[in-house]
């Protein structure tokens, strides 16, 4: 099934290491078509080129919109040469037929990146090279297609010895071309449905007597065929145990976020240190302008604290919780300064994340703590689409940010006891904040701008409310630091019982967002024994 290779078709975008090539080509005396700039740099490699143009009789137009669009190169892409008739076909019209197709394709994604403008992006949708990818892949009965650089080393050398490719490799080839073509136009699609959204005139009228769960699925912000491109970046030494293969991919046009932060010392990240890791950044970036440090365990907080310094919350987050705390994630939403990471070094710690480090500092934590893998974030936590995989499905949600009107205090109800004072409420706004990163159901005590007991993924709330409590009092070497604290419940306390937990623990107000039948009995327990109740009207379910 070996097709040597003896007419080639080379029309590629970036011109890398395709000198392995060129010299194959000399080598093997190979006819080689090219387009305008590929059959420059190839010229210059010594190979013998016929420009398209020549080949078409036909000059590349409209700013290179059309190059090998024509006949005279798509029939000699696509005709199957095992079928006489399309052999027979080739021969009467005077076409030659291509053994080898070597395209890579203008870089969409790279122009997206880059901030150019839209006119320039547009430019970018190349058209000829995808029509030649997939008719040379569709042909792999007898067209080798290579569309990644990095096969040029084996291309050049069947080239050279004459031998082409098998049959399952030219499969192999054209099912690679095909992935490449898909995720180049699912990015082209990502784009354009972000820059062209739907006008009204296309937003059908919902029908009379529409059910309101039925709702049309043109209505919703999210396309009826979501598509989205992800590139691998590297594979991970394993996933969440060590018989799971893993690996991390990136958005090809957003290269923000906490998936590209810089690491500066320790050992490679693990699976689990990215979903730690960036649980902790996420805990923490948007109490700015406050400084705060997070550390994490599981994907939950152990400790969260807002500090005049970057030390004291660090010390305040992990005085929470200095159980848990060993083996953990921090991170902290500003600059580490060498205080603070002098009150980590003692503490055995798997990441650190922060937007900045003084140079002592960080050079304290390079030395003296070698596995500590150190990681820069350069920007805020952006509002992006989260996904959730199902079993034969995905379900795609906005994010769960601190923006809504509950989340603003003065949007809060006060349904039992007195006003919160100054200092009380702003623990609550800080129990509140912070809550929205603990797993469901969660309920956090809070003192001082700090947690000081949080019960965590419980499947009651009243067991939330007793872990929260127990960790207050019992990690604190006998304090009872549940008393005269503050506590936040992440959804409504759907009997009296969890929230009777708290207050015979002492804590003197509790927010929560209400809208239980029973919000009255749980308002009652409160007032029966002066306890200060705020509602937000809104929940922060994290699952
Ligand atoms: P060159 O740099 O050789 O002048 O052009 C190579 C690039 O042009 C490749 O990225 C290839 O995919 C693209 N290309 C080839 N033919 C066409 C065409 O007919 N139309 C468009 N828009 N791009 C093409």
């Amino acid at each position: 099934t070996n097709r040597p290779i003896r007419r080639a078709l080379v029309s590629v975008f970036h011109k890398e290491g395709i000198e392995v090539l060129a010299q194959a080509f000399v080598q093997a005396g190979t006819e080689v078509v090219s387009t305008g700039s590929t059959a420059k740099k190839l010229a210059e490699l010594g190979v013998k080129v016929t420009e398209v143009s020549e080949v078409t009789g036909f000059p590349e137009c409209l700013d290179g919109r059309v190059k090998t669009l024509h006949p005279y190169i798509h029939a000699g892409i696509l005709a199957d040469m095992t079928n006489p008739e399309h052999a027979a076909q080739l021969e009467g019209f005077g076409i030659k037929p291509f053994d080898l197709v070597v395209v890579n394709l203008y870089p969409f994604a790279d122009t997206v990146r880059s901030g150019a403008s839209d006119a320039d992006i547009i430019e970018k949708i190349d058209i000829g090279g995808p029509s030649m990818v997939r008719g040379a892949a569709k042909n792999h009965a007898t067209v080798a297609i290579v569309t990644d650089p990095k096969d040029y080393a084996l291309v050049a050398e069947r080239v050279a010895n004459g031998t082409g490719f098998s049959l399952e490799e030219r499969e192999y080839l054209a099912a690679k071309a095909f992935a490449h073509t898909a995720a180049y136009d699912a990015t082209i699609n990502e784009w354009t449905a972000k820059h062209w959204p739907k006008p009204e005139t296309f937003v059908a009228p919902a029908p009379e007597n529409a059910d309101e769960n039925a709702a049309d699925k043109s209505q919703t912000k999210f396309a009826p065929q979501f598509t989205r491109t992800w590139d691998l970046a590297h594979t991970l030494r394993y996933g969440e145990n060590s018989h799971q293969q893993a690996a991390l991919y990136l958005d090809p046009l957003d290269q923000t976020g906490f998936a590209h932060a810089e690491q500066l010392g320790g050992k490679p990240m693990s699976y689990n240190n990215y979903v730690d890791a960036d649980a902790a950044w996420r805990a923490v970036w948007d109490m700015a302008p406050s400084i705060a440090v997070a550390v994490v365990k599981h994907n939950n907080p152990c400790g969260l604290a807002i500090g005049a310094t970057a030390a004291e919350a660090h010390k305040k987050a992990h005085a929470c919780d200095p159980v848990s705390a060993y083996g953990g994630v921090i991170a902290c939403n500003t600059t580490v300064t060498l205080e603070m990471a002098e009150s980590v070094r003692p503490i055995f710690t798997e990441v650190i994340v922060a937007p900045s480090y003084e140079p002592a500092a960080l050079e304290l934590l390079q030395t003296k703590k070698k596995n500590l893998r150190i990681l820069k974030v350069a920007e805020p936590v952006k509002n992006r689409t989260q996904f959730k995989q199902i079993d034969g499905g995905l379900l795609v949600q906005d994010m769960d940010l601190i923006n809504a009107t509950g989340d603003d205090p003065d949007a809060w109800k006060l349904v039992a006891g007195e006003a919160a004072d100054e200092a009380t409420l702003k623990d609550l706004v800080f129990a509140w904040r912070a809550i929205r990163c603990v797993k469901s159901n969660a309920i956090l005590i809070a003192h001082d701008q700090a947690t000081v007991g949080i019960g965590m993924g419980q499947v009651n709330r009243v067991d939330s409310c007793h872990l929260a409590v127990e960790r207050a009092n019992t990690l604190a070497d006998g304090a009872n630091r549940a008393n005269g604290a503050v506590a936040a419940s992440d959804a409504f306390f759907p009997f009296a019982d969890g929230a009777q937990v708290l207050i015979d623990a002492g804590v003197k107000a509790i927010v929560q967002p209400g809208g239980s039948i029973r919000d009255e009995e749980v308002i009652e327990a409160a007032k029966a024994a002066g306890v200060t109740m705020y509602l937000t009207g809104i929940r922060h379910f994290c699952h």
